[in-house]
Order: C-alpha cells, then sequence, then structure tokens
C-alpha cells in the first residue's frame, strides 16, 4: 500500500488500517505474518518535505523457536515515531542534511509516497526479539540424534565415552545378556 502524500488534507492526518497477512507476500525470512495487522497512524507535514509518521501496529507474527526450531507465535505491538524524507536526500552527491533537532529515526520515501508495507515490515524486525524462544526453559534438541528434547528423552548418553573402551562395554553387555 503507498500512502500519497500529496493527497493529505491539511497539516495532520489521521489513518486506520487493517492489512490481511497476504499483503505481505512475499513473506520475510525471518518470520511469517499469522494475523491480519491493524495500524494506527498520524502523518504530519514536519517542516519542507519532512513528514513526520507516528503510529502503532498490533499483530501477531510466527517463527521458528531458537533452540528446537518449532513453530511459535508471538503477539506484536509496535509503536513507532519516523521522520520521512523524500529519498533524493539521501545520495551521495548531495550534501549531507543537518541533523535533525528531535532524534528520530529517518525514514525515506520515493515519489511522493510512503510504501506502508515497507515501513511495517521495518518495525517488525525490530519488534523480533534477538533469539525468539517457546519458553525461556526450552530444551532445544538433542545434538546427536536432533530429537526434541522438550517432547522426549532420547536415548543419547550426554556423556562423551571413550571410543576404546566400547568394545570391552560389549563384553559386558553379552555377559548381562548370558
Ligand atoms: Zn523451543
Ligand atoms: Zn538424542
Amino acid at each position: 500500500m503507498l500512502l500519497d502524500l500529496s493527497r493529505l488534507h491539511g497539516s495532520r492526518e489521521h489513518f486506520e488500517r487493517t492489512f490481511q497477512p497476504a499483503a505481505f507476500d512475499p513473506q520475510d525470512v525471518e518470520y511469517r505474518v499469522a494475523a491480519p495487522v491493524h495500524l494506527t497512524m498520524d502523518v504530519e507535514k514536519a517542516g519542507g518535505d519532512a513528514f513526520r509518521v507516528t503510529g502503532r501496529a498490533t499483530t501477531r507474527l510466527a517463527m521458528q523457536c531458537g533452540r528446537c526450531l518449532e513453530d511459535i507465535e508471538l503477539p506484536i505491538d509496535a509503536g513507532f515515531e519516523l521522520r520521512y524524507v523524500p529519498q533524493a536526500e539521501n545520495s551521495a552527491d548531495e550534501p549531507e542534511r543537518e541533523i535533525a533537532e528531535d532524534d528520530l529515526t529517518t525514514a525515506f520515501y520515493r515519489e511522493g509516497a510512503i510504501d506502508v508495507i515497507e515501513m511495517l515490515r521495518e518495525q517488525f524486525v525490530l519488534a523480533l526479539p534477538m533469539k525468539p524462544l517457546c519458553a525461556q526453559a526450552c530444551r532445544g534438541l538433542c545434538p546427536a540424534c536432533g530429537e526434541n528434547l522438550n517432547r522426549t528423552e532420547c536415548a543419547c548418553s550426554p556423556i562423551w565415552e571413550d571410543p576404546r573402551l566400547a568394545p570391552l562395554k560389549g563384553l559386558l553387555n553379552r555377559e548381562k545378556e548370558n
């Protein structure tokens, strides 16, 4: 969805939109949008061709647990405040833009329009935890057999065994069986 800034009424406008997950196709590799995205935002003129965008997006994102690789869903409530300037001002041959008096994150719009889906994608990446976990106590996968240790106790011994003792162990087992 492109927000045409030339069609802004007055100096400030309020928007409320809901986007279905399919609006985010192709989905990002790090997560998948798993529920409709509710967006409320205010766009206001911020001097010259700059715009201040203040908003909040809520949804649920699906991703893999960083330890056991199970699918998990996290509720997301991302508030943001951005300063949008035209893309061209960022090009190398133009003088460096003066540092704004506020310390808002600068984003760029192209051809007079803000790409709202792209903006939301960036907010989702920022809202994701560094290492998402299904639970703090997630036990992960067995490094030997790959079983999910949250669901099953595998038979792998966590203790490293000296392979030179293996024949001896076989001998002992055989004695037991007799
Ligand atoms: Zn896990
Ligand atoms: Zn195992």
